[in-house]
């Protein structure tokens, strides 16, 4: 059986639709499947809706999340409960064609365990919103290995794959990077992505600025390298720097250097601000992760109605 995770935050106007089109190509298809939405504490109606479908549709589950945790959270609370043999990820908004999926579950059959949907095209994105996405990925890819050009969240994993990422201890997750962090045999398929459906992005930039710094620190060191560089380009100067005043003082040449000392100042502190801010941000990572705090909380599971006043994080402290 298939899993198809679908994290849902605001999508009132997306879920039916989206629900309806997903299984109207898995049943042209014939594929066995379940579509698990995760609402991720929207303000709107999409839980109602989703609780609705479940209801009408055995096929059809939701999980709710008591407050807005973020798309990563509802990733991993979808992998962490589905029960197909394999998954695969894709958003509500109809962005990451589903009519890839079937092709998508025919490379499974092949032996592929990880199938990634890699964008061919960006949509319909700002210029801004491109560069910042660009230079993102290249800072990812150069320090950390993981090639995430046109990389999106759109994905078919088999259940290895799927257990090794719930077996994950740590909560500052990354899906898109994780899921080739983890290895196992990985088939690419190219897709153009679709303008929205409905509704508007969920991304605010500052929002996306914290996921990308976010991101960074969790997967590389590389800021941490930057100072330490920078730092020894400084020392160099500041040798170069000195040196030269020293000649100039017996020399009997020494001028008022004040701009000199100014400029050393002004610069090495700066260094130094910018040295502890990087190991601050490496530091607050350190604190998030060791509070062991859950990646999300789970107040409904359409699955299990009877003890729905339940909270449940069964050992999801993930
Ligand atoms: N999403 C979510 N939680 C959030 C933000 C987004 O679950 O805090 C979901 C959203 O419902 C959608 C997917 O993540 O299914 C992608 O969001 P969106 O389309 O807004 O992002 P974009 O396509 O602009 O990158
Ligand atoms: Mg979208």
């Amino acid at each position: 059986m298939l899993s198809v995770i679908i994290p849902a935050y605001n999508e009132q106007d997306n879920v039916e639709n989206t629900a309806k089109v997903i299984s109207g190509i898995l049943k042209e298809a014939g594929i066995k499947y379940e579509l698990i939405f995760v609402d991720d504490g929207s303000s709107d109606n999409t839980w109602q809706i989703i609780n609705n479908l479940a209801d009408r549709d055995i096929s059809v589950r939701g999980l709710r999340f008591s407050r807005n945790f973020g798309k990563e959270g509802a990733i991993f609370a979808g992998l962490r409960r589905c029960t197909g043999d394999c998954a695969v990820v894709i958003d509500c908004d109809l962005q990451h064609p589903p009519e890839l999926i079937p092709q998508m579950v025919e490379l499974h059959a092949q032996g592929y365990e990880v199938v990634e949907a890699v964008k061919s095209s960006r949509g319909k994105e700002s210029l801004a919103y491109k560069m910042f996405a660009k230079g993102f990925y290249k800072i990812m890819e150069k320090s950390s290995d993981v090639d995430l050009d046109g990389a999106s969240d759109f994905k078919l994993m088999d259940r290895k794959v799927i257990n090794a990422l719930n077996e994950l201890p740590e909560r500052i997750t990354f899906f898109r990077a994780l899921s080739s962090w983890v290895g196992f045999k990985t088939a690419k398929i190219e897709f153009q992505v679709a303008p929205r459906n409905a509704g508007t992005s969920k991304w605010k930039y500052r929002k996306l600025v914290k996921f990308a710094l976010n991101n960074i620190t969790s997967f590389t060191n590389f800021p941490m390298q930057i100072v330490t560089g920078l730092g020894v380009i400084f020392l160099v100067f500041a040798v170069v720097l000195g040196v030269q005043s020293l000649v100039r003082f017996f020399s009997g040449t020494a001028q008022e250097g004040f701009t000199t000392v100014y400029l050393v100042i002004l610069l090495s502190s700066s260094m130094i601000m910018i040295g502890l801010g990087v190991i601050g941000y490496y530091m607050s990572k350190i604190y998030e992760e060791i509070k062991f705090r859950p990646r999300y909380i789970i107040s409904v599971d359409t699955k299990d109605k009877e003890r729905k006043d339940k909270i449940r994080t069964d050992g999801e402290n993930g």
